[in-house]
């Protein structure tokens, strides 16, 4: 079964020239797509940002390999953010989240977001019809 982690990936600059991620998709059959990449103002520390799909045994030797090259890598948080200005309280959120984190508060009729039910699954983004849900990760 295929499963997908977003991770952060943090690497020396002597890493940068070495195809890393294409070694990843080559040897350990992991997908991967980039989400963000950056360099540090100093240059002292790479930083890619992907989300990585694979089996449960690809993915772990596939970090494996990253930190015996000296990559860093951490879970990715994230955090469902609802944009006001877009959302129009349709509910069709509320319909699709597992949790309850989206709900409808009565007596107002307001869909209300409560993170702390949030499991991340991402079910409310691929439905929303005003495009009102975002994720922000939290990349220190
Ligand atoms: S589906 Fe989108 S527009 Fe509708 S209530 Fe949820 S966030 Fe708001
Ligand atoms: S990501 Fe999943 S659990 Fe979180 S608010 Fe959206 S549908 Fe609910």
């Amino acid at each position: 079964m295929s499963v997908s982690q977003k991770v952060v990936l943090r690497y020396p600059p002597s890493l940068t020239e070495k195809p890393v991620v294409y070694e990843l998709v080559k040897k350990y059959n992991i997908m991967f797509n980039i989400l963000k990449a950056r360099f540090s103002a100093d240059d002292k520390e790479g930083l890619l940002v992907l989300e990585l799909s694979g089996t449960n045994t690809s993915l772990k030797k596939g970090f494996d390999y990253l930190h015996k090259l000296g990559v860093k890598t951490e879970l990715l948080s994230q955090d469902i953010v609802r944009n006001e200005n877009k959302c129009v309280h349709c509910g069709v959120c509320s319909a699709v989240c597992p949790t309850n984190a989206f709900y409808v508060k009565s007596p107002e009729m307001y869909v209300t977001l409560e993170m702390a039910r949030c499991i991340g699954c991402e079910e409310c983004l691929k439905v929303c019809p005003y495009n009102a849900i975002e994720i922000s990760f939290d990349i220190k």
